[in-house]
């Protein structure tokens, strides 16, 4: 019998999304991405276009979706904070109501489904390490809170699906998570600081640059999210998952002009209200449960990273937001 599944990813041209969907179509499953190209574009998956088992749907999650599938990996959402702050209005649409839609499909059809939840449900946490059960620190009426809060709200719906319904449920706390793929121009720190490195312009931290944040190579992240998936059915999570390694935003800074031998300057400027002041995975549950931690050190995965930003065309991507 096979064994192969029909996977919906939806955000599946993003970041996170198009590498998903490579190494679920290199394992022969029947993948369907479905987007909207809010911020990504047909270019990261056209690779796929041609395979048999790869079919892209132009569709926005916050509208009623009839598929028939066995498992969905519900990722779209912007993720970037000068996206998903770009319309905060819709980004709530898109946790609550992309959720509720995907959870209704999953009940539908009996499907798996696993949400892609986020550190950001810890807001700016006083509790450090992050665990599992740490219930957060968010500002409910900030910048941040349509992300935070519309990622809690749809933690709170999987689990309702699940208790009211038994619909089969995963959720992961995905830490941030960088690597070859991500949007040049999404004003995320890690591609910021790459792109001006390599432009030989200044490198821009904001505040005093002692903030913390803990950075996963994205080919170590889509596996964890993978074995999520496919993990025993006792553990639905939320499970973080991230790389422990904790850096401040100026130690990343000298990284990046340190492998790029970049000439740049660093800038200051004003930190964004709300901006977590430190942050780093317990990943306990996610060792113990899924057997599962990042091998990509930082230094490792910055240098294929900084490799993929010279390989690009820069100027063949949208900058749809201002950066900074
Ligand atoms: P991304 O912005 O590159 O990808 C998100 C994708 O979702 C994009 O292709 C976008 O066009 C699509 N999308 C947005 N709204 C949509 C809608 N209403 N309908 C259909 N498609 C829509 O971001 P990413 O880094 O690949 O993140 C993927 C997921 O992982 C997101 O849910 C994000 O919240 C989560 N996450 C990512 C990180 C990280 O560091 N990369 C950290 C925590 C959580
Ligand atoms: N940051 C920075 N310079 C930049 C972009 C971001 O100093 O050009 C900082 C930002 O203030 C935050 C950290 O880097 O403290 C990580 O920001 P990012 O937008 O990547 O994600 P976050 O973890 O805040 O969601």
């Amino acid at each position: 019998m096979s064994t192969n599944k029909r996977i919906l990813v939806t955000g599946g041209a993003g970041f996170l999304g198009s590498h998903l969907c490579e190494r679920l179509v290199d394992q022969g499953h029947d993948v369907v991405c479905v987007d909207n190209f809010f911020t990504s574009q047909k270019t990261n998956v056209a690779h796929l276009l041609g395979r048999p088992n790869f079919e892209l749907v132009r569709h926005d999650i916050i509208h009623p979706l009839w598929l028939e599938v066995d498992e969905i990996y519900n990722l779209a959402c912007p993720a970037a904070p000068g996206h998903y702050q770009y319309n905060p209005i819709k980004t709530m649409k898109t946790s609550v109501m992309g959720a509720i839609n995907m959870l209704g499909m999953a009940k539908r059809c009996r499907a798996k489904i696993l949400q892609a939840s986020t550190s950001e449900v810890y807001g700016d946490p006083d509790v450090h390490p992050q665990p599992e059960s740490y219930r957060g620190n968010v500002n409910p009426i900030g910048p941040r809170a349509c992300y935070d809060e519309g990622k809690r709200a749809a933690e709170t719906l999987f689990m309702d699906y699940h208790r009211m319904n038994n619909v089969r449920i995963r959720m992961v706390r995905i830490f941030n998570t960088y690597g070859p793929g991500m949007h040049p121009y999404d004003g995320r720190v890690v591609s910021n600081f790459v792109r001006q490195a390599l432009a030989g312009e200044d490198i821009t931290i904001f505040g005093e640059g002692d903030q913390t944040r803990s950075f996963c190579y994205r080919d170590d992240l889509i596996e964890g999210i993978m074995r999520m998936m496919n993990g025993p059915d006792e553990f639905l999570g939320p499970v973080n998952l991230g790389n422990p390694g904790e850096f401040t935003i100026k130690q990343l800074a000298e990284l990046v002009i340190e492998l790029t031998g970049a000439k740049s300057k660093l800038v200051y400027r004003p930190l964004p209200a709300d901006d977590p002041t430190q942050r780093k995975p317990d990943i306990t549950l996610a060792k113990k449960h899924l057997k599962w931690e990042p091998s990509i050190p930082l230094r490792d995965g910055l240098k294929k990273t900084i490799d993929w930003f010279r390989s690009i065309d820069i100027a063949s991507f949208r900058a749809p937001t201002p950066n900074f």
